[in-house]
Parts: C-alpha cells; structure tokens; sequence
C-alpha cells in the first residue's frame, strides 16, 4: 500500500488523536479556476490549494492531499480513501463526469466511517445526492448580493470560535426549498438580501460516516479566503472525523445461533 499520509489506521483513535493528526483529502472538480481568468485571479491554484493552505495554518498537525477530477481515477485510488479521515468535495459543472463506480467506493468508505464535507455546489454531486437519496435541488440567484450566515446551534463543535452571524459582503444565492432529508442538525441559516433563506449547515450520519454539507463558496467570490470561513470549514473537518471503531458493518450478517438460548 502507498503512503499517502504518514500514520497508518490504528486499531482505536480517541477523537483527540484525530485532531492531532487528522488526515485530510481535498477534492475538487478544477475546472473554473483553469478556463476562467476571474476565478483563476481569486484561486490561483484552485480553490483545493486555497482550502489546503488555511487548514495547515488553523489545523498544523492535519496531512492534507489534495485530488482533482482529471487525475487518474480523480485523484482518488482505494489507498488514499483507506488513508482518509475526512473527504471536502468542491464540485459544479462536472458533476456527471464523475466516474460511478468511484462514487460508489465514496458511498461505502463513508459507510464504515469516513468523514465528508460537501461545499457549496456539491449539493449536487453524486457521492452527495447518492447519501441523501433526494433530489438535493435548490432556489439560486448569482446577483452577488450580501449573505448573513446566522449560528442557529451555538453548541455545536462546528460553530466553535465563531460570532453570533458572519457577513459575506458578495455571493450567490441559494435559496429554500433545499430537497434533502431533514438534518439531524442544522448549525447555521442563511438569509440573503434579495430575501431568501437557506439552511447553510447541516449534519447528518450515514451508517458509521459523519456528513456535513457548508454552502458559501461560490467560485467568482472570494469566500473561501475570509478566516470565518475557513474556521468553520477546519471545525467541520475535526467534527466529521471518525471518532471509534464501533462495532457497525455495512455488510448483512447471518446469524443463525441465538444471543440467547430459546426457551424449550
Ligand atoms: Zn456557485
């Protein structure tokens, strides 16, 4: 197996191992950031090496890989997604070519309890809309109007260190209806100036895997460089990453000898 990060999987990690060394993989599409000068003027590099850099910076102990959809396989072999914590997918008008039998690998590695961070457009991407078995359709405007992202769970890990709301001064919108199953928890809304709501931050589990799905970032705006921003992205990071080896298969089990003895 190639080493893509320096720490193997241990038999048990106490969620503070995971902070401490949490092994991050970046996916994203890379496609605007090389066909459209504006982007490109915001993500050199892409949006990935914007988001790679902030999170050494917030999280130093982290390995962080980054993957693109026009490498072999997307950037994405069965050992690095037997190497990764956590999977952040940033993804818009490719979405359909991304190959299905690596979505499915997505599906299962998730399954049995990698962490997954969907950014803002992957409301559409298949790994995403796969987990959540709804259309995952939304209201959108690009007017680059002013965004107040409001903390409606101040508890949570994910909105740790942050002010009450936080003020994106240019973005799209993304508006409700939002299609996607009721979250188990909703840490953050959004109200736009031109009048919509959306549900900005949401987090559910699927078998052993944690799911957080993030909204802004839309890829003409300079989102992804505001340290709010990057703070919630690296707090839900730590929050996604497997915290145990809990006994959970995604396989069925046959079990023919009772727990218990029947009663004769
Ligand atoms: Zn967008």
């Amino acid at each position: 197996m190639r080493a893509f990060f320096s720490r193997l999987q241990p038999s048990y990690i106490s969620r503070d191992d995971l902070v401490m060394s949490l092994r991050i993989t970046l996916w994203n599409e890379f496609l605007h950031e090389q066909h459209d000068p504006a982007v490109k003027a915001i993500y050199p590099n892409g949006i990935h090496d914007t988001l790679a850099e902030a999170i050494r910076q917030q999280i130093p102990t982290a390995h962080i890989h980054t993957a693109t959809l026009d490498q072999p396989d997307h950037g994405l072999p069965d050992d690095l997604l037997d190497q990764t914590d956590v999977l952040a997918w940033w993804g818009h008008k490719a979405h359909n070519q991304v190959r299905d039998d690596i979505v499915e690998k997505i599906h299962a590695r998730i399954l049995n309890g990698m962490g997954a961070l969907f950014l803002h457009s992957a409301h559409f991407a298949k790994p995403f809309k796969k987990l959540m078995g709804t259309s995952c359709r939304i209201h959108w405007r690009e007017a680059a109007e002013p965004e107040r992202l409001f903390i409606v769970h101040p508890a949570h890990p994910i909105a740790d260190g942050l002010p009450t709301h936080i003020d994106i001064s240019h973005e799209e919108m993304y508006g409700e209806f939002f299609d996607i199953p009721t979250p188990d928890e909703l840490i953050m809304l959004s109200w736009f100036q031109g009048g919509n709501v959306f549900r900005s931050c949401c987090t559910w589990t699927r078998g052993k895997g944690k799911i957080v799905y993030f909204r802004p970032g839309h890829e003409t705006h300079p989102t992804y460089h505001k340290p709010e921003i990057q703070r919630i992205i690296c707090n839900a990071l730590r929050w996604a990453a497997p915290t145990s080896n809990s006994p959970y298969t995604s396989r069925a089990t046959h079990e023919p000898q009772p727990l218990s003895p029947f009663p004769h």
